[in-house]
């Protein structure tokens, strides 16, 4: 494993795009998560320790253990610094399919307790191999082994996406959150909140102008309308409870939601009834964000609520 070497004379993370499409929001989601970790470590005096893998994520300069084995990396060289008394920062930053092809190595390293941050630009398919699905792709969206937008052809299934920022809470993680890189301050914030509650994950919304097929200039636009559509809702999980971030206006989400499908070639098939589909799909999950805050308060909402 190679690791990028940086000073503050040098940061080669500002240069990370050589092979990404222009406009791509998970090579903007790396460099901002990068310029956050590496200002807060030189503001503590840390040395960070970054690496990763994934399409939009700098495939040139970043440095990686293997597909689907970024998290027992951590944990290895977690415990090679325990060895030598080292204690620096270590976050890791992949993609979505990284989380499906190493998904034992993913939630074993979370509930080994290991402390690294592991942050993923879902960009909802495999885009640098010819746009697979993951487990993250969003119903009736259309990717090259699902034409028809559904699992097993026109009439098949229609799937809804997995949920791992849900999951690994009950992995070990001590944080979890989505993000977005359109809703800025909300990123920031999370990024520090997952520095300083380790292990930590962050799932983070990057559409991709490739595989979803939308002007590359259209990106912040698409980015912003997949949160205000409430398809990608905005919260975060820790020891202080489940909350949402940003707000989900259920009146809006019609319009919202047309307007990011029509932006896109992936849903350029869909028929009145699936855009049906899809909004009671987003009520539905918005409603489940809704009850765990209202499950999870967290200690500091429950002592003010009694
Ligand atoms: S294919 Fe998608 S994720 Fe990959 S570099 Fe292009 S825009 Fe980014």
């Amino acid at each position: 494993m190679k690791m990028v070497l940086e000073t503050k004379e040098a940061r080669p993370y500002r240069n990370i795009d050589a092979s990404q499409c222009p406009g791509c929001p998970s090579n903007l989601a790396t460099k901002l998560v990068m310029e956050i970790v590496f200002q807060l470590a030189e503001q503590r005096g840390d040395q960070p320790i970054v690496f990763g893998q994934g399409c939009g994520i700098g495939r040139d300069i970043m440095h990686r253990s293997g597909i689907g084995t970024h998290d027992s990396g951590c944990v290895g060289i977690r415990a090679a610094m325990e060895m030598r008394g080292i204690d620096r920062p270590l976050v890791v930053i992949d993609g979505d399919g990284q989380i499906d092809m190493g998904f034992d190595d993913f939630s074993g390293a979370f509930q080994y307790g290991a402390p690294y941050m592991h942050i993923i630009c879902d960009n909802q398919s495999y885009a640098a191999s010819g746009t697979h699905a993951t487990g993250m792709t969003d119903m009736f969206a259309r990717v090259s082994t699902r034409p028809s937008g559904r699992v097993g052809g026109p009439n098949g299934r229609v799937n809804p996406r997995k949920q791992p920022a849900m999951m690994i809470r009950y992995s070990g993680a001590r944080y979890a959150a989505t993000a977005s890189p359109a809703h800025i301050r909300d990123f920031e914030r999370k990024i520090l909140q997952g520095l300083d509650n380790m292990p930590s994950f962050i799932q983070v919304f990057t559409p991709c102008t490739l595989s979803w097929g939308y002007n590359d200039s259209d990106s912040y636009e698409i980015t912003k309308l997949g949160i205000d559509c409430g398809i990608w809702p905005l919260w975060e999980w820790s020891d202080d409870g489940f909350r949402r971030t940003v707000r989900f206006d259920a009146d809006e989400m019609p319009e919202k939601l047309r307007a990011y499908v029509g932006m896109q070639r992936r849903y350029a098939h869909l028929t009145d009834d699936d855009v049906a589909a899809m909004e009671r799909y987003i009520l539905d999950l918005n409603a489940q964000i809704d009850q765990m805050q209202a499950a999870f308060p967290g200690k500091a909402r429950a002592g003010a609520a009694s």
